[in-house]
């Protein structure tokens, strides 16, 4: 089949590269000319496990290309248009629409050819509506109207495992109320859901708010949890044994229970922060992701609180930072703890010096986003080098390569001994070998 995937960020670069790697044909299309450049000298810009193997397969195949000009692409055939393009905050808490509408838009002025319209951006319930509406009204000015169907099929991959999550999907979920569409969509999607159940199709505006439910359940274990651990910090309980012992029920499950710095990320801030305020605009309060919200923002705050509980002052202190990005396996620095944890750390006069294994580029951008002078982060190359000098050690993100330290080395290189453990890596028994406190969360 004939793809056009709009947006070739995290989502489209992935679902582009997983549909032309089942033998699609596709064209991935950005605005940003630079980002098409690089992606054409086989230059990935983010980071995804197995994307860049995949991305140049594809390509070596003639079965992926990348374009600025969604317009030439219309004037050919295609059976679907994915609108993949970010959906950020507004300054009410809304998700701000115009880069989907602006899509639209393009499609209704240069649509040739009949085919699917296929909303993948994580959009409010209703979106597919005006989704329809603006590309109508543009269509309207032109001599030839062509028949199009706007679908809803949120994307439910994790950063970081991207590739398996749609090249393997749990479910893959549809919403159309037009069988000619539905069919289109159960076509293109039948090499990764070989088990009929995993298709699941409903009406367009029950999948988007699946979408939302989804990540707003996700978040809410994740707040539910770190609220039981600020209660186990005062109680003398491990988190990490109580997680261990309700994640074996299976009505519970073991997935996102792990307490921490917070949850971050470009979508679960953004995603719960709209669906409350979709909720307000209809009259229901949301409360529960009221405090969702509220506990996860506290929650950034907590391991630079427990280092002030442990240390008094953090005046002059030189803090090692190890890991940046929101989470294990992503560059994505967007609404990372660590841009909190930091900003707290230099307000309370210590110094940070910082390394992670991809997101240090990215990190840039994200200090200048949050007003964080670049130069007040010493960015080194490895980890053992954020310790030379370090007073203590702060672990932010759960990178495989901070799971299993050289303990020693650790403990000769920190003038406090101390070990503040935002992820729940380590067990205090291995630090206490090497007469280092552990911190950690809940514990
Ligand atoms: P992103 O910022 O990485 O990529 C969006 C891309 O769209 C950018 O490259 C941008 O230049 C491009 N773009 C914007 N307007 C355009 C236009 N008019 N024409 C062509 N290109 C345009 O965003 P993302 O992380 O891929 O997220 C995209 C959507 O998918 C969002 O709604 C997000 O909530 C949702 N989503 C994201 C994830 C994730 O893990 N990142 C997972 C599921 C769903």
């Amino acid at each position: 089949m004939r793809i056009v995937v709009v947006g070739s960020g995290y989502v489209g670069l992935v679902t582009g590269a997983c549909l032309a790697h089942v033998g699609h044909d596709v064209v991935c299309i950005d605005k940003d000319a630079s980002k098409i450049d690089r992606l054409r000298q086989g230059v990935i810009p983010i980071y995804e496990p197995g994307l860049e193997s995949l991305v140049q397969a594809d390509v070596k195949a003639g079965r992926l290309a990348f374009d600025t000009d969604l317009k030439a692409c219309l004037q050919a055939p295609q059976d679907a248009i994915f609108i993949a393009v970010g959906t950020p905050p507004g300054e009410d808490g809304s998700a701000d629409l115009s880069h989907v509408l602006a899509v639209a838009a393009e499609i209704g002025a240069s649509l040739q050819y009949p085919a699917v319209v296929v909303d993948k951006s994580t959009v409010p319930v209703g979106t597919a509506d005006r989704v329809r509406a603006t590309i109508q009204a543009v269509m309207d000015t032109r001599a030839v109207p062509v028949a199009y169907h706007v679908v809803s099929n949120p994307e439910f991959l994790k950063e970081g495992a991207a590739l398996d999550d749609f090249l393997h999907p749990a479910r893959v979920v549809v919403g159309a109320d037009n069988k000619d569409a539905l069919d289109v969509m159960e076509a293109l999607y039948a090499p990764f859901t070989q088990a009929p159940s995993r298709f699941l199709a409903m009406k367009v505006r029950d999948a988007e708010m699946t979408k939302y439910a989804a990540n707003a359940m996700l978040a809410t274990r994740i707040s539910f949890m770190n609220e039981l651990a600020q209660l186990c910090d005062r109680l003398g309980v491990d988190i990490d044994n109580v997680r261990t012992g309700i994640s074996t029920d299976p009505r519970i499950g073991a997935q996102f229970l792990s307490a921490g710095v917070g949850y971050g990320g470009s979508c679960f801030p953004k995603d719960v922060k709209a669906l409350v305020h979709t909720g307000q605009e209809n009259g229901v309060a949301m409360e529960v992701l009221q405090a969702v919200e509220a506990l996860n923002d506290r929650q950034k705050h907590y391991l630079v609180h427990k280092m002030q509980l442990a240390l008094g002052n953090l005046r002059g202190k030189r803090v090692a930072l190890w890991g940046l990005a929101f989470k294990a396996g992503t560059d994505d620095m967007r609404e990372a703890p660590s841009l909190t944890i930091i900003a707290d750390l230099l307000a309370a006069g210590a110094t940070v010096v910082a390394y992670d294994p991809v997101a240090q580029e990215t990190a840039l951008h994200a200090f200048d986003l949050e007003g964080i002078p670049a130069s007040s982060v010493e960015m080194v190359s490895s980890k053992e080098a954020a310790l030379v000098g370090a007073d203590i050690l702060a672990v932010v993100t759960e990178w495989p390569e901070f799971r299993a330290p050289d303990y020693a080395a650790v403990a000769a290189a920190l003038h406090d001994k101390m070990v503040f453990d935002g992820r729940n890596l380590y067990e205090a028994a291995h630090w206490a070998r090497v007469g280092v406190a552990m911190v950690g969360i809940g514990r």
